[in-house]
Protein backbone atom coordinates (compact mmCIF):
# COMPACT_ATOMS: atom_id res chain seq x y z
CA UNK A 1 0.00 0.00 0.00
CA UNK A 2 1.37 3.58 -1.07
CA UNK A 3 0.38 6.12 1.30
CA UNK A 4 0.95 8.75 -1.71
CA UNK A 5 -1.91 11.59 -2.01
CA UNK A 6 -3.27 12.74 -5.22
CA UNK A 7 -2.39 16.41 -6.21
CA UNK A 8 -5.60 18.15 -7.70
CA UNK A 9 -5.55 18.26 -11.55
CA UNK A 10 -2.84 17.32 -13.60
CA UNK A 11 0.53 18.81 -12.16
CA UNK A 12 3.92 19.51 -13.48
CA UNK A 13 7.00 20.47 -10.37
CA UNK A 14 9.74 21.17 -11.98
CA UNK A 15 13.22 21.36 -9.62
CA UNK A 16 16.21 24.22 -10.43
CA UNK A 17 19.05 24.43 -8.59
CA UNK A 18 22.30 24.04 -8.78
CA UNK A 19 24.83 21.37 -8.57
CA UNK A 20 24.86 19.50 -5.18
CA UNK A 21 21.75 21.54 -4.38
CA UNK A 22 19.99 18.03 -3.27
CA UNK A 23 17.64 18.48 -6.58
CA UNK A 24 17.20 14.37 -7.26
CA UNK A 25 16.38 13.87 -3.42
CA UNK A 26 13.76 15.99 -3.24
CA UNK A 27 12.56 14.78 -6.46
CA UNK A 28 12.19 11.57 -4.95
CA UNK A 29 10.52 12.43 -1.73
CA UNK A 30 8.13 14.36 -3.86
CA UNK A 31 7.47 11.83 -6.30
CA UNK A 32 6.67 9.16 -3.82
CA UNK A 33 4.46 11.81 -1.52
CA UNK A 34 2.38 12.67 -4.61
CA UNK A 35 2.60 9.71 -7.33
CA UNK A 36 4.66 11.56 -9.52
CA UNK A 37 6.42 10.41 -12.50
CA UNK A 38 10.17 11.69 -11.36
CA UNK A 39 11.25 12.62 -15.27
CA UNK A 40 14.82 12.12 -15.92
CA UNK A 41 16.54 12.89 -19.12
CA UNK A 42 19.42 10.80 -18.81
CA UNK A 43 17.03 7.98 -18.99
CA UNK A 44 14.84 8.89 -21.35
CA UNK A 45 18.61 8.30 -23.62
CA UNK A 46 19.70 5.80 -22.07
CA UNK A 47 16.28 3.83 -23.09
CA UNK A 48 16.61 5.65 -26.57
CA UNK A 49 20.57 4.06 -27.22
CA UNK A 50 19.57 0.75 -25.82
CA UNK A 51 18.88 -0.87 -29.16
CA UNK A 52 20.09 1.53 -32.29
CA UNK A 53 20.41 0.10 -35.97
CA UNK A 54 23.60 1.71 -38.02
CA UNK A 55 21.49 4.54 -39.76
CA UNK A 56 19.21 5.05 -37.31
CA UNK A 57 18.35 9.08 -36.60
CA UNK A 58 15.91 11.83 -35.37
CA UNK A 59 14.92 14.49 -38.01
CA UNK A 60 14.48 18.10 -35.83
CA UNK A 61 13.87 21.11 -37.78
CA UNK A 62 15.35 19.70 -40.95
CA UNK A 63 18.90 18.40 -39.92
CA UNK A 64 19.38 14.86 -39.06
CA UNK A 65 20.98 13.56 -35.78
CA UNK A 66 22.23 10.37 -35.95
CA UNK A 67 21.61 8.01 -32.87
CA UNK A 68 24.77 6.64 -32.43
CA UNK A 69 26.77 10.04 -32.98
CA UNK A 70 24.46 11.40 -29.82
CA UNK A 71 25.34 7.93 -28.50
CA UNK A 72 29.13 9.05 -28.16
CA UNK A 73 28.76 12.22 -27.01
CA UNK A 74 26.38 10.94 -24.14
CA UNK A 75 29.29 8.20 -23.72
CA UNK A 76 32.06 10.77 -23.42
CA UNK A 77 30.25 12.68 -20.71
CA UNK A 78 29.09 15.02 -22.95
CA UNK A 79 25.71 17.11 -23.30
CA UNK A 80 23.76 15.20 -26.28
CA UNK A 81 22.93 18.02 -29.02
CA UNK A 82 20.05 20.15 -27.39
CA UNK A 83 17.40 20.21 -30.68
CA UNK A 84 17.85 16.19 -30.16
CA UNK A 85 17.03 16.51 -26.14
CA UNK A 86 14.28 18.58 -26.59
CA UNK A 87 12.37 16.42 -29.52
CA UNK A 88 12.57 12.90 -27.50
CA UNK A 89 11.94 15.19 -23.55
CA UNK A 90 8.73 16.54 -25.68
CA UNK A 91 7.43 13.28 -26.89
CA UNK A 92 8.03 11.48 -23.48
CA UNK A 93 6.05 14.31 -22.28
CA UNK A 94 3.36 13.74 -24.67
CA UNK A 95 3.10 10.34 -24.20
CA UNK A 96 3.24 10.66 -20.13
CA UNK A 97 0.22 13.30 -20.55
CA UNK A 98 -1.62 10.79 -22.45
CA UNK A 99 -1.02 8.27 -19.54
CA UNK A 100 -2.73 10.51 -16.98
CA UNK A 101 0.65 10.97 -14.99
CA UNK A 102 1.68 14.36 -13.10
CA UNK A 103 5.42 14.89 -13.41
CA UNK A 104 8.73 16.40 -11.37
CA UNK A 105 11.26 17.00 -13.59
CA UNK A 106 14.87 17.79 -12.02
CA UNK A 107 17.98 18.58 -13.74
CA UNK A 108 15.66 19.49 -16.69
CA UNK A 109 15.53 22.07 -18.59
CA UNK A 110 18.95 22.50 -18.86
CA UNK A 111 19.28 25.44 -20.83
CA UNK A 112 17.23 27.71 -22.17
CA UNK A 113 16.67 26.19 -25.65
CA UNK A 114 15.68 23.11 -24.24
CA UNK A 115 13.15 25.96 -21.57
CA UNK A 116 12.17 27.71 -24.91
CA UNK A 117 10.99 24.18 -26.64
CA UNK A 118 8.98 22.45 -23.54
CA UNK A 119 7.76 24.78 -21.49
CA UNK A 120 5.06 25.77 -24.36
CA UNK A 121 4.14 22.59 -24.59
CA UNK A 122 3.82 21.87 -20.97
CA UNK A 123 1.65 25.19 -20.44
CA UNK A 124 -0.37 23.54 -23.60
CA UNK A 125 -1.40 19.99 -21.97
CA UNK A 126 -0.72 20.92 -17.95
CA UNK A 127 -1.57 24.71 -18.08
CA UNK A 128 0.04 27.53 -16.77
CA UNK A 129 -1.24 27.40 -12.57
CA UNK A 130 -0.21 24.05 -12.65
CA UNK A 131 2.99 24.38 -13.41
CA UNK A 132 5.43 24.79 -10.17
CA UNK A 133 8.55 26.07 -10.16
CA UNK A 134 10.78 25.23 -7.01
CA UNK A 135 14.66 27.06 -7.06
CA UNK A 136 16.99 25.41 -4.30
CA UNK A 137 19.43 28.31 -3.53
CA UNK A 138 22.48 27.28 -2.34
CA UNK A 139 25.54 29.45 -1.85
CA UNK A 140 28.33 28.76 -4.32
CA UNK A 141 30.93 27.76 -1.70
CA UNK A 142 27.90 25.23 -0.17
CA UNK A 143 27.86 23.40 -3.51
CA UNK A 144 31.50 22.64 -4.00
CA UNK A 145 31.98 21.80 -0.38
CA UNK A 146 28.76 19.49 -0.51
CA UNK A 147 29.96 17.97 -3.94
CA UNK A 148 33.66 17.29 -2.82
CA UNK A 149 31.92 15.26 0.24
CA UNK A 150 29.03 13.63 -1.44
CA UNK A 151 29.10 9.65 -1.98
CA UNK A 152 27.41 7.27 -4.41
CA UNK A 153 26.70 3.71 -3.29
CA UNK A 154 28.24 1.24 -4.97
CA UNK A 155 24.99 -0.82 -6.13
CA UNK A 156 22.57 1.89 -7.30
CA UNK A 157 24.46 4.67 -7.32
CA UNK A 158 22.23 6.43 -5.06
CA UNK A 159 23.38 9.94 -3.95
CA UNK A 160 24.44 10.55 -0.18
CA UNK A 161 24.68 14.41 0.21
CA UNK A 162 27.09 15.97 3.26
CA UNK A 163 25.06 16.71 6.63
CA UNK A 164 24.93 15.58 9.90
CA UNK A 165 23.24 13.16 9.73
CA UNK A 166 24.98 11.52 7.26
CA UNK A 167 28.49 12.09 7.87
CA UNK A 168 28.65 8.64 10.12
CA UNK A 169 26.73 6.50 7.57
CA UNK A 170 29.02 3.47 6.07
CA UNK A 171 26.14 1.95 3.86
CA UNK A 172 23.57 2.95 1.41
CA UNK A 173 20.37 3.13 3.88
CA UNK A 174 18.30 2.26 0.40
CA UNK A 175 20.09 -1.50 -0.34
CA UNK A 176 22.99 -1.42 2.36
CA UNK A 177 25.83 -1.38 -0.37
CA UNK A 178 29.17 0.01 0.21
CA UNK A 179 29.22 4.22 0.15
CA UNK A 180 31.97 5.47 -2.26
CA UNK A 181 33.63 8.78 -3.70
CA UNK A 182 32.12 9.89 -7.34
CA UNK A 183 35.61 10.54 -8.45
CA UNK A 184 35.97 12.54 -11.20
CA UNK A 185 32.93 14.58 -11.56
CA UNK A 186 33.07 15.98 -8.04
CA UNK A 187 36.55 16.91 -8.24
CA UNK A 188 36.55 20.86 -6.97
CA UNK A 189 37.72 21.68 -10.68
CA UNK A 190 35.21 20.00 -12.62
CA UNK A 191 32.69 21.37 -10.23
CA UNK A 192 34.07 24.70 -10.83
CA UNK A 193 33.19 23.98 -13.96
CA UNK A 194 29.57 22.63 -13.64
CA UNK A 195 28.95 25.89 -11.71
CA UNK A 196 29.50 27.97 -14.16
CA UNK A 197 27.41 26.16 -16.76
CA UNK A 198 24.79 26.59 -14.45
CA UNK A 199 25.70 30.12 -13.90
CA UNK A 200 25.85 30.83 -17.94
CA UNK A 201 23.18 28.12 -19.16
CA UNK A 202 21.14 27.14 -16.68
CA UNK A 203 20.47 29.98 -14.69
CA UNK A 204 19.33 32.00 -17.43
CA UNK A 205 15.88 30.00 -17.70
CA UNK A 206 14.18 31.48 -14.25
CA UNK A 207 13.89 34.66 -15.85
CA UNK A 208 12.30 32.99 -19.07
CA UNK A 209 10.24 31.07 -16.43
CA UNK A 210 8.50 34.42 -14.92
CA UNK A 211 8.47 36.22 -18.48
CA UNK A 212 6.35 32.97 -19.23
CA UNK A 213 3.97 33.98 -15.94
CA UNK A 214 5.31 30.73 -14.23
CA UNK A 215 5.21 31.14 -10.59
CA UNK A 216 9.37 30.21 -9.47
CA UNK A 217 9.47 29.53 -5.53
CA UNK A 218 12.88 30.02 -4.22
CA UNK A 219 13.55 27.76 -1.25
CA UNK A 220 16.55 28.19 0.85
CA UNK A 221 18.51 24.64 0.26
CA UNK A 222 21.19 24.70 2.60
CA UNK A 223 19.01 22.89 5.75
CA UNK A 224 18.64 19.14 6.06
CA UNK A 225 16.76 17.20 3.41
CA UNK A 226 14.04 16.59 5.88
CA UNK A 227 13.64 20.79 6.46
CA UNK A 228 14.03 21.21 2.57
CA UNK A 229 11.25 19.28 1.96
CA UNK A 230 8.42 20.71 4.74
CA UNK A 231 9.47 24.10 3.31
CA UNK A 232 9.37 22.75 -0.35
CA UNK A 233 5.61 21.34 0.52
CA UNK A 234 4.41 25.01 1.92
CA UNK A 235 5.62 26.27 -0.80
CA UNK A 236 3.35 23.95 -3.13
CA UNK A 237 0.16 24.63 -1.05
ZN1 LIG B 1 22.05 2.53 -2.78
Amino acid sequence: MSNSQKLNGQKVIIIMGPPGAGKGTQAELLADKFDLYYFETSKILEEKFREIKKNDFIEVEGKKYLLKDEKKLWEKGNLCSPPFVTYLVKEKIKELFKEGKDLILSGSPRTLYEGKGIIPLLKKLYKAKNIKIILLDVSAEETIFRNSHRRICELMRHPILYSKETVKLKRCPLDGSRLVKRGKLDKPETIKVRLKEYKERTFPLIEYFKKELLKVKKINGSHSPAIVFENILKALR
